[in-house]
């Protein structure tokens, strides 16, 4: 896939459009929920509402259920081949739409354009696997002793859930969709109420694309959707992306419950830089992983954890921080409780004694935006390991610049941070990079990489407190997750004498 991303000026991007009233997505078509409960959906650019969805109860959620069980025995019974048709299809159309999908992101999330159509197009790359699963979903076969054969096939789980997070509203739906339904299932999505209008889009795309009604459901709301999927009887197994508070009470409900989970948690991602690091390719790297996203992404590093003498990478670093503009090189706050408790981690910090190197707390935000939640890149050094903006999870554009001694001392900080998803050395030894790959304590490690993504197939999923559940979400990890083994052993008796005139 080769789609040129273009920057352009601020103005002529993200342009105001009010969606109103939208319902849940049920049955293949719109549908509106018994509740009469409303969650406003405001628009990070400009401080004002863009849709209302609705806040759906359990009894929106079981309807969802329903309809997907009517459906389900036909679906699991669809040769993989017409399965997959649907996700070439699917491919093919959200390439075409990709301008509308990226503004749509970037208008309900806060993203630059640039920023969403890079979502877009990484959560494509899981459709792309998604195709090549009649190659995996083969099965085996084997004599495993004399006259007796054993096969092993992969059998849909049935009706199944996923959750997700409001900061990348297309990437990371598909990071369960597409293999969920190939293999077999039918998908309940819960988005973010924070950012469920690029949800409801994916839903129309997919039957467009061909997907039978009923297949994939789309349910708007908030805690109680969510409790009610993890109590549902009828639903097999509940993905879950966000914070590590919300992913350990889903993956404690869901497991009590005797469902399956896998819930991915929060954050708090290590750099280790060492004298012998490339200059410029490590300011870049040191700045791209941390205010990407402005920040707002599990695989952002928020903490670089500076070797003995680093200054110059240092100085070139805040150079390009300096440079970072507002609305081109990232973009909004999701909403007004973020931004004001990324302010307070700055302010805090600046209180304990750490030396702000960049300060994005003034930033001008971008002409036609002024209303926006707007944070300039931000760098504190000289920071305490103990201190919270080095330990908690701040999730905003704000770098920490932490100093020791040796990468002794650097390991023991990384590996005691709690979290586990992703960590990275900038480094020109291959000693470094092979003593930070087999000792840090995080599930996707980075060498000269501050994003570590690992591309599909290769699967995504952190450790420790960042991930509660077994395997990872994509990849051959996720066709695990979303599908039981059938082992059949089998021993053919001798022909019988009637049929042996045959041979
Ligand atoms: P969040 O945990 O607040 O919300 C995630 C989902 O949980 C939403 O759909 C929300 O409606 C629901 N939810 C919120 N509170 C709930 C409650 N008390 N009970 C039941 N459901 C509840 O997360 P967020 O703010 O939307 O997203 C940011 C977080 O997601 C960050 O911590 C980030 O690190 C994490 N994240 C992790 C990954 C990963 O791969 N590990 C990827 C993306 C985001």
């Amino acid at each position: 896939m080769n789609l040129k991303i273009e920057r352009k000026s601020m103005s002529e991007l993200i342009t105001f459009k009010q969606y109103g009233k939208q319902q849940n997505w049920v049955d293949g078509k719109v549908y509106g929920p018994s509740s009469e409960k409303n969650i406003s959906v405001i628009s990070p650019y400009y401080d004002k509402e863009i849709a209302v969805i609705s806040d759906s109860n359990a009894e929106d959620l079981n309807q969802a259920v329903i309809n997907a069980k009517n459906v389900f025995p036909d679906w699991a019974a669809t040769n993989i081949r017409d399965r997959v048709e649907v996700m070439y299809n699917l491919k093919s159309i959200m390439k075409n739409d990709i301008e509308q999908l990226a503004h749509l992101v970037a208008l309900d999330n806060g993203k630059t354009i640039a920023d969403a159509k890079g979502s877009i197009l990484r959560g494509m790359e899981v459709i792309e696997f998604a195709i090549s699963l009649p190659n995996l979903l083969k099965g085996d076969s084997s004599n495993v002793s004399q006259g007796i054969t054993c096969t092993m096939t992969n059998e849909p789980l049935g009706i199944v859930g996923g959750i997700t997070p409001f900061n990348f509203p297309i990437m990371v739906p598909l990071w369960m969709i597409p293999t969920a339904i190939t293999t077999g299932n039918c998908f309940i999505l819960k988005p973010s109420e924070q950012t469920p209008l690029a949800a409801l889009k994916l839903a129309e795309y997919f039957k467009e694309a061909g997907l039978p009604d009923g297949v994939l459901n789309v349910v708007n709301g908030s805690r109680e959707v969510v409790e009610s999927m993890c109590d549902h009887p009828d639903i097999k197994a509940v993905a879950f992306v966000g914070s590590t508070k919300v992913a350990k009470i889903v993956y404690a409900r869901a497991t009590a419950n005797g469902k399956r989970a896998l819930c991915l948690g929060g954050a708090k991602n290590h750099m280790i830089v060492v004298p012998d690091a490339d200059q410029d390719s490590t300011a870049k790297g040191l700045l791209a992983s941390s205010m990407g996203s402005a920040g707002q992404r599990c695989m952002a590093a928020s903490v670089a954890v500076c070797v003995s003498e680093v200054d110059p990478i240092i100085d070139q670093l805040v150079e390009e921080a300096k440079g970072f503009k507002l609305g081109i090189d990232m973009g909004t706050i999701v909403s007004k409780d973020a931004y004001n408790r990324i302010l307070n981690y700055i302010n805090e910090a600046e209180e304990m004694g750490a030396t702000i190197l960049v300060d994005g707390r003034n930033e001008t935000p971008p002409k036609e935006y002024e209303n926006g939640y707007w944070i300039g890149a931000t760098i504190l050094d000289h920071v305490n390991p103990d201190w919270p903006c080095a330990k908690e999870e701040i999730f905003g554009p704000v770098l920490s610049i932490i100093r020791t001694d040796t990468l002794e001392d650097a390991i023991k900080i990384e590996n005691e941070n709690p979290y586990g998803n992703a960590a990275a050395v900038f480094t020109t030894s291959g000693q470094v990079a092979k003593t930070i790959s087999e000792t840090a304590s995080a599930g996707m490690i980075g060498i000269n990489i501050g994003v570590p993504v690992p591309r599909e197939p290769y699967s995504f999923g952190g450790w420790n407190e960042s991930k509660f559940g077994h395997g990872d979400i994509t990849g051959r990890s996720g066709v695990d997750f979303w599908t039981n083994l059938r082992k059949v052993t089998s021993r053919w008796p001798e022909s019988t004498e009637a049929w042996k005139k045959y041979f």
